[in-house]
């Protein structure tokens, strides 16, 4: 016999062939064995219950009863033409339905056999009825192979379902794959684990979780299953963070010297919050300790991440080492370029920028002096990985906003050295906690969870357009002060001209509502010519308008600190995340900073849900979980390459305690067994380095 394994491709599978998979792969990506394993059932028809007719309502979501066929007949003409049967058990009688496959069905059904029906009753005519049951055979005996238990049921297609293979026909393939493979079957995790854990053996699990016996067996195989998902990526995650301290060195940096000490001393303008620190009390340890650092620093907007940036890069020129910063944005590049340069004054680092708009004979200049190790610090964009871009001696690399930037990204700035740069990765975006978990679960964390003093927490109103005028009369008292507001519309690509329209709109009455010569307005959109934007934006930030009107282009940018009102005009159309941030521009000042959140009447429940929660709360990280809770994942940004949405079964939002559990549990084995030398960590070791045991999961494409 063929050795079937999970990585065979599934067209070997007993009643696939080349036809259906072709259809397979195109509609639900499954190329092998292991893929067609993975495609769990996504719910279950509960076969343990059975109903008499007598007890069968119209309310029921569906029903299952046992009785039988005792006539059969067609009625009705050309499109009303049906098939009627009637359905007797000990306690009443009722009607079966069919406007479809009536040739086929008198030839299969038989009339004064039992059956088992399932399907939904109807009352049609005053008359209890089924349309489209499920029919099967009743077989007293076979109370296991189908008739009473569990039934899956699986996702299929339109074009699966033109080749027979709906979910009745993707269950027959997982009794045919279980029975071509399921011998071969192994576990993945170590006994003891399994014993802790109370965690049913992988074979069973997998088996189960097709053709569970019971809602018990079934929760316990999803819980292994889940376990299993959310282990391995875990133990990717942490061999790779153990695998950087253990394996690569890391520049020592020995002394906290001159360039540090006097901008801490000298130029620092305030004082650094207790949590500002901290994180670098604790960059300091990594980067002394000779290995390589790859810490997180997560903060929410406005605590200051910047200057900890820049603190840190000053201790790498301290010890003789080049350091960059990478944004996202040519506009946040340009943004923390200008306050680097701001915070660090003159004669004690040079620091220059780099961005694909840097002119071909300045970004010459910029090659040679890095090479020859005059340049020390380096902000820019992607530009930094170029090829061409040569550091002499580059010690640390910090990346703002690292989930934009994928790991093989991250990778490539390592590899512009002989000893790996440490690396300092800095989220503007608070992460739920078992995101960061899962996305950044190779680098150790630090939060600055605290504000710099003095900040008032910013008040936050939503106001639909009916109270347009109270949102005018407060920006004109804030302006009246002294202060200064923003005025946000959205601008999304697909409907970017009704937004325009809609911006020039809202700016009309706006300059009715607030004439000059008393009040000056700035307009900075997207499609604005990048001079005039920065002319723009120049303006404002040396105060010489009040009001800046602009799309989300300001999202990332300007710090201004004067700025005490943020309006968001059709505020459901923002994420949440995005409210946030553009809501962070303002409370950088001492005086009371409000947010106002400005929407139509008609609201969806969720963006009733995002515009309450940004209303609540000023806490990053708790918006995050909302927002985490509302979307889902897949549409965060850098869960791409996380592994995370190769999850089946886990759910980062409802499975946190398990997720947790599982992340204690991988670290304590690394604790016990650094090298996963011993025996019954064989099948780990395997895993990650043979990737040959037990299931295998990736795909042969
Ligand atoms: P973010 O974490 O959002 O990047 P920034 O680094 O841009 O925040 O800092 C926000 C503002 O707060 C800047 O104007 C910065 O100069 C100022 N700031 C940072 N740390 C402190 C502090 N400890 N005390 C007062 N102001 C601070
Ligand atoms: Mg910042």
């Amino acid at each position: 016999m063929t050795p079937f394994s999970t990585i065979t491709p599934i067209e070997y599978l007993k009643g696939v062939g080349p036809s259906r998979a072709e259809v397979l792969k195109s509609e639900l990506s499954i190329y092998t064995f292991g893929d067609l394993l993975r495609h769990y059932p996504f719910r279950y028809i509960d076969r343990t219950q059975f109903h008499k007719i007598s007890q069968l309502r119209p309310e029921m979501a569906a029903a299952q009863v046992i009785g039988r066929l005792v006539q059969l007949e067609e009625r009705g003409e050309r499109r009303g033409k049906r098939l009627v049967g009637q359905f007797m058990d000990d306690t009443g009688i009722m009607e079966l339905v069919w406007f479809q496959h009536i040739g086929w069905l008198r030839k299969t059904l038989t009339v004064g056999a039992p059956y088992v029906i399932y399907g939904k009753p109807a009352i049609f005519n005053n008359q209890l009825s089924m349309t489209h049951p499920e029919m099967e055979s009743y077989l007293p005996g076979a109370k296991n192979t189908g008739n009473m238990s569990l039934q899956p049921v699986y996702n299929s297609t339109e074009k699966l379902k033109k080749l027979s293979l709906d979910s009745k026909g993707i269950q027959k393939l997982q009794v045919a794959l279980l029975e071509a493979i399921a011998a071969q079957f192994r576990e993945t995790l170590p006994e003891y684990l399994l014993r802790r854990h109370g965690l049913m053996p992988l074979p069973q699990a997998l088996e189960a979780i097709h053709f569970p016996a019971n809602q018990q067996v079934l929760h316990r195989a999803v819980h292994r299953l889940k376990f299993d998902e959310l282990f391995f990526i875990q133990l990717k995650l942490l061999k790779n963070k153990l695998l950087n301290t253990q394996r690569f060195k890391g520049h020592r940096f020995d002394s906290v010297g001159e360039k540090f000490n006097r901008f801490y001393y000298e130029r620092l303008p305030f004082d650094l919050t207790n949590a500002q620190k901290r994180v670098v009390r604790e960059i300091r340890r990594d980067t002394a300790s000779g290995a390589q650092m790859n810490r997180l620093v997560q903060g929410d907007v406005g605590s200051g991440k910047t200057v900890v940036a820049l603190m840190s890069m000053l201790l790498a020129t301290d010890n003789g080492l080049q350091a960059c910063l990478m944004a996202p944005t040519e506009i946040l590049a340009q943004q923390h370029y200008h306050s680097i340069k701001k915070l660090l004054g003159e004669g004690i680092a040079s620091v220059q920028l780099l961005t694909g708009s840097t002119a071909r004979k300045d970004r010459r200049i910029i090659h040679t002096q890095l090479e020859d190790g005059s340049l020390s610090l380096l902000v820019g964009t992607h530009a930094l990985i170029e090829d061409a871009v040569k550091f002499k001696n580059l010690g640390l690399v910090v990346i703002d906003e690292q989930h934009r930037f994928g790991v093989e990204q991250r990778a490539k700035l390592w590899r512009k050295n002989d000893i790996p740069p440490h690396m300092l990765v800095m989220t503007a975006t608070p992460i739920p906690r078992t995101l960061a978990m899962t996305l950044y679960g190779d680098l150790d964390s630090s939060v600055i969870d605290e504000l710099p003093a003095g900040r008032k927490p910013i008040k936050t109103t939503h106001l639909y357009e009916h109270s347009r005028l109270r949102m005018f009369g407060l920006l004109k008292e804030e302006i009246a002060k002294g202060s200064q507001v923003y005025i946000v519309y959205p601008l999304i690509k697909e409907s970017e001209k009704m937004d325009l329209l809609y911006l020039e709109a809202g700016l009309e009455t706006l300059q009715q509502e607030f004439p000059l010569p008393r009040y000056r307005i700035s307009i900075v959109h997207g499609k604005m010519p990048v001079k005039d934007k920065e002319f723009e934006m120049q303006r404002f930030i040396r105060g010489e308008t009040q009001i800046m009107v602009a799309t989300t282009v300001i999202e990332v940018g300007v710090d201004v600190p004067n700025a005490s009102v943020m309006v968001i005009e059709n505020a459901e159309r923002f994420g949440l995340s995005q409210l946030h941030q553009l809501r962070g521009r303002v409370g950088r000042g001492a005086a009371q900073s409000y947010c106002v959140l400005m929407s139509g009447n008609k609201l969806t429940k969720e963006s009733k849900l995002r515009l309450e929660t940004m209303v609540r709360t000023n806490d990053g990280f708790e918006i995050a979980e909302v927002d985490l809770q509302l979307r889902g994942p897949g549409d965060l940004a850098g869960t791409q390459q996380s592994g995370v949405l190769d999850l089946k079964l886990a759910d980062l939002t409802t499975d946190q305690a398990l997720l947790t559990e599982v992340r204690n549990s991988v670290i304590e084995v690394f604790h016990n067994d650094p090298q996963l030398d011993s025996g019954e960590h064989m099948l780990l070791r395997d895993y990650l380095f043979r990737k040959e045991a037990g299931i295998q999961w990736e795909k042969i494409s």
